[in-house]
């Protein structure tokens, strides 16, 4: 008996070591993936302690009667399937497609904290009281990330369109409540019918869709890092559930990382969450993708030839990417140019505006790619203070985060959002395929003004030729 005992603590302390390595290199990792040249080498240090988690719980774990994990062929199968799918997917994926496929990971672990609290759910001897709170939390939670991850990967794709439901705010207040009353049915006992507790699941589900639903054009940022936090949250609650701290520590990590981004993402777009979530139901300060007013304005254009010259004898250059220039795959094309100037004597700065692309970090993540210095990146208030000063402002494949209408009228649906103030440059260059709004389906004034060229065509064969004027001069 002895023996087994100590067999028991050794295995035990064995398995908790595997968990403080995994806590400690996920830390390690998301300290590490705060600068583009550490970030690589931090995901692979988190996936090594995750691994090492995961190993040590399928191997080392022991219940209270000593007995290990047994059912090795379920657990082998899901994980050969699971990582068969994520790596073909994320393999196959195309670098335009990466938001979506993260907002579909997220409803993924938004959907394993759902199902854990199923499962468990019906180990419950008891079904009410202290583990009932963790259960309900956790699938509460769980489904409405999952439910509103699939909404908002619909939207990215551009499969799902941002639709105004009506009375959208009063029939999200209802299930709500709904779900509210039947948790607290089922945690103080008045209930043990698994029907509640199903009826609860299906009312987040439709919480989770309808929360999403009306949320569209330029807040999408705040709701994909609200939904990232809530899976956090989640999972933490599986932790609680399993005492399980590697899965704490993953959850709340995520939770809390996901919190501070939605806070940045909310200032980025100079709007309180309560804003962006009540102001969206009912839709009336948002206009759906795709349908530009126009304003009958005129734009003049400029030959490639006329930008070169304009760059090759300019002091500084600033380049503003957006997501034209992921769509293109230009990042190369455009730290070649970069260099092109370089040797001309230009300086060259970026102008990064925190939601640029579609999704947090996009333009930073993209450039890295390129090898673009890093401190060439501005951030968005640096990038205002240079552009003064400025003989050219190159915007590549960007819309909405340079559309003056969100400073100068109160009516457009992104008035309030801080923009890149690119007209107080000297010149400003515009390079789209078409007159077509962004992702806010906008119209935007400054194509019209008069600093402002446009250069049409696809940002990579664009940058190609601009390289190949530049060298010829
Ligand atoms: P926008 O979506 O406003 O505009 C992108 C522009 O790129 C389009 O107007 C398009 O015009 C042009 N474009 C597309 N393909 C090409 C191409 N091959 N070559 C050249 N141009 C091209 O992008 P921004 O980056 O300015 O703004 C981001 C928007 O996305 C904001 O509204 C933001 O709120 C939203 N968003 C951001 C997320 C984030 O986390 N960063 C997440 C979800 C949404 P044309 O078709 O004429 O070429």
């Amino acid at each position: 008996m002895n023996e087994l005992i100590n067999q028991f603590l050794a295995g035990q302390s064995l398995l908790l070591l595997c968990y403080l390595i995994g806590s400690v290199t996920f830390i390690i990792g998301l300290k590490m993936l705060s600068h583009p040249e550490t970030a690589r080498k931090g995901n692979l240090v988190a996936a090594a302690g995750m691994t090492i988690a995961i190993v040590g719980t399928i191997f080392l774990y022991r219940d209270e009667n000593l007995s290990r994990l047994h059912n090795y062929l379920w657990i082998f199968a899901g994980l050969a399937i699971g990582g068969f799918v994520g790596t073909l997917v994320a393999k196959k994926v195309q670098m335009t497609a990466m938001p979506e496929m993260v907002s579909m990971f997220n409803g993924m672990g938004g959907a394993c904290a759902m199902l854990i609290s199923v499962v468990e759910y019906h180990h419950l001897k008891e079904v009410s009281g202290g583990e009932l709170v963790i259960i309900m939390l956790g699938m509460i939670i769980g489904t409405v990330s999952f439910a509103g991850s699939m909404i908002a990967w619909g939207k990215l794709a551009g499969s799902i369109k941002d639709k105004t439901i009506p009375g959208a705010q009063f029939i999200n207040f209802a299930l709500f409540a709904g779900i509210l009353l039947l948790a607290i049915l089922l945690i103080c006992g008045f209930s043990e019918s698994h029907l509640m507790f199903y009826a609860v699941l299906t009312m987040a589900a439709a919480y989770g869709v309808l929360f999403v639903m009306p949320i569209g054009g330029a807040d999408m940022p705040v709701v994909i890092s609200l939904l990232n936090s809530f899976t956090g949250v989640a999972a933490a609650f599986g932790g609680f559930l399993y005492s399980n701290p590697v899965m704490l520590t993953g959850g709340i990590l995520v939770g809390s990382a996901g919190t501070i981004l939605t806070i940045l993402m909310c200032k980025a777009m100079n709007r309180s969450l309560k804003n962006v979530l009540l102001g969206s139901f009912g839709g009336a300060k948002h206009v759906a993708s795709g349908t530009a007013q126009t304003s009958g304005g005129s734009y003049k254009e400029i030959s490639l030839n006329d930008t070169a010259t304009l760059m090759a004898y300019a002091n500084k250059v600033i380049i503003i990417p957006g997501y034209g220039l992921a769509v293109a795959q230009a990042q190369h094309t455009t730290h070649e140019l970069e260099k092109v100037l370089e040797e001309k004597g230009v300086e060259v700065l970026y102008g990064i505006h925190p939601v640029a692309g579609r999704m947090p970090g996009h333009m930073n993540v993209l450039l890295a790619e390129a090898d673009v210095p890093y401190e060439k990146l501005l951030e968005l208030e640096d990038a205002n203070d240079q552009m003064a000063g400025t003989s050219v402002v190159l915007i590549l494949g960007a819309n909405d985060v340079v559309n003056p209408a969100a400073k100068e009228d109160p009516g457009s649906p992104i008035f309030g959002m801080p923009i890149l103030e690119v007209e107080k440059a000297d010149h400003v260059i515009v390079n789209k395929r078409s007159m077509k709004p962004g992702y806010a389906g906008i119209e935007n004034p400054l194509f019209f003004r008069p600093k402002t060229s446009m250069l049409f065509g696809d940002a990579k064969k664009v940058l190609q030729q601009l390289v190949t004027e530049l060298k010829g001069m």
